[in-house]
């Protein structure tokens, strides 16, 4: 079906992919970014709404803990209800929307209205769960098709309408979707219909998800086994000899962080890099801002007083991202740019305020092998800097060393502070997330500072049973001020440093 031209509704019956939110299409979030109504179920991955326009009408539609889910008329009703309404309304719903999805009756209800509609595919966990799992569905060896099969019949159908002797007989890898709780009677089925009783089983748990799990046995003993292990949906079962290339292939739960729940307590501007970094090696990564960076403002009679005499500095040192970003953006608010610096000898800690300053234009002069301020006032030993004026842009609770290394040398220094970092609220669902974690990073001591305060604040929760990494030795200090035990510190203070550290602790 076509987009209408004349205003009215079209629905879009999308699927959302097993979990992992990279396995979301490209049509999916685009689709997402346009909805003016979303109606969506439980199983989409984390995120995967974030993209949805601010003012859309979002629904869910899916079971509730301790509670039935919406029946399916209801939703088709809803659905159909929406987009009558006009607009653009998306049907968001786990792994593929026709694969056990109740897909076909929506768009069937959608045409009985004579509304549009279109389809869109998504990743399935009946294939995604193997494949996070290292096994090949289909193999030139082993297997030769695959059958995608519910092993939990609806209710009112007769016992019977699942035809186990042919399935036993079917000649490849069976993918069997929910009644995890129906093993034991499944397994049996099959070996009574031919299948041998070594014949290899996995049961994929949370496929796709930093909390995947595989349990592996066969006909005979895989409902033990994953009675045992505790399997709960949502899981799939893989029955046939491709399960066997497992052993090998595993990979997803072999990555070095699979299944650590690792705290991230940058600003939300700029954890993105660490999150990814850590989501990539398989971590869950729990995403709790204790900070977020207020800048000051541009007319205070400090700043003012720094960027007027601006190009009288020889030097000018600058100790984080966030102070790069504003000084320039100061600097361009007051209708200069990056020549204003023309003059002077420009010092950065870190990489990302070296990078920082090379996206606006200037190339730091003096960068320090390590990346923390005690560092900078060492390299800038090179520096003749006696009778020189130099400028120290800071956070606002930074500490003095830097200024008085280099009054000590002889230097006129004024410091400035463009920004302070305040505690940003977070809320009691997050932090309980946040103490039960395995790790947490701290970036800065503000962060520890403030993710300290919160959850004390919320009912003295603490980190008691967490793993403290580090990014430096001056976070490192005010962590063991504050009581914490520092567990990790990262050899190079930076992002990469930090992944690095936590890797080698984790794999220990
Ligand atoms: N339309 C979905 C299936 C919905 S039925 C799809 O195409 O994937 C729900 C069943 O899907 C669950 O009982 C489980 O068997 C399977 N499932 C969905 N997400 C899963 C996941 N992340 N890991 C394992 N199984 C999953």
């Amino acid at each position: 079906m076509s987009a209408p031209s004349d205003g009215g509704g079209i629905a879009y019956l999308v699927g959302a992919g097993p979990g992992d939110p990279g396995l979301l299409t490209a049509r999916a979030l685009e689709l997402i970014a346009s909805a003016d109504a979303i109606l969506y179920d439980r199983l989409i991955p984390a995120g995967a709404l974030d993209g949805a326009r601010p003012d859309a009408d979002l629904r869910y539609v899916g079971k509730r803990p301790g509670a039935k889910s919406m029946p399916q008329e209801e939703i088709n009703a809803l659905l159909v209800e929406l987009t009558s309404g006009g607009g653009s309304v998306v049907r968001l719903k786990g792994g593929d929307p026709f694969v056990f999805g109740r897909g076909g009756e929506e768009a069937a209800a959608l045409l009985e209205r004579g509304l549009p509609f279109e389809v869109v595919p998504g990743v399935t966990s009946g294939v995604a769960a193997p494949a996070y799992a290292g096994i090949p569905v289909t193999h030139r060896e082993h297997a030769s098709g695959v059958a995608l099969v519910t092993a939990l019949e609806d209710p009112a159908k007769p016992e019977s309408t699942l035809d186990w002797p042919a399935l036993a007989a079917f000649p490849g890898t069976l993918v069997l979707y929910m009644g995890v709780g129906g093993l034991a009677r499944i397994a049996a089925r099959l070996v009574a219909g031919g299948r041998a009783p070594s014949e290899p089983v996995a049961v994929i748990e949370r496929a796709t998800l930093p909390t995947q799990r595989t349990v592996t046995g066969t006909l005979a003993d895989i409902a033990e086994r994953a009675r045992d292990a505790g399997v709960r949906a949502p899981a799939v079962t893989v029955v046939g000899p491709v399960v066997s290339l497992h052993e090998q292939l595993s990979w997803a739960e072999r990555r070095p962080l699979h299944g650590r729940r690792v705290v991230v307590t940058r600003a939300r501007t700029q954890a993105s890099g660490l999150a990814a970094r850590l989501a990539a090696l398989g971590a869950e990564v729990v995403e709790a801002p204790a900070i977020r960076v207020e800048a000051r403002a541009s007319d205070g009679p400090e700043i003012a007083a720094a960027l007027d005499a601006i190009e009288s500095y020889a030097l000018v040192c600058v100790t984080s991202a966030n102070g790069a970003a504003l000084l320039m953006d100061t600097l361009s608010a007051r209708g200069g740019d990056a020549r204003a610096l023309a003059g002077a000898t420009v010092a950065a800690v870190g990489p990302a305020t070296v990078a920082e300053l090379r996206a606006r234009g200037i190339r730091a002069d003096v960068v320090p092998v390590r990346s923390i301020a005690d560092a900078l006032a060492v390299a800038l030993d090179a520096v003749p800097v006696a009778g020189l004026r130099a400028l120290v842009v800071r956070p606002g609770e930074a500490r003095d060393t830097l200024p008085q290394a280099l009054a000590e040398r002889g230097a006129s220094v004024d410091a400035v502070a463009l920004y302070d970092t305040v505690p940003e609220a977070l809320g009691p669902a997050l932090l309980e997330r946040v103490s039960s974690a395995d790790y947490a990073t701290f970036t800065s001591s503000s962060t520890v500072r403030y993710l300290l305060d919160a959850l004390e604040a919320d009912g003295a929760r603490s980190l008691a049973g967490t793993r403290i990494a580090s990014i430096g030795p001056a976070t490192s200090a005010t962590a063991r001020e504050l009581g914490l035990e520092v567990h990790v510190e990262a050899a190079r203070h930076d992002v990469d440093g930090l992944v690095e550290a936590l890797v080698t602790d984790a794999s220990a």
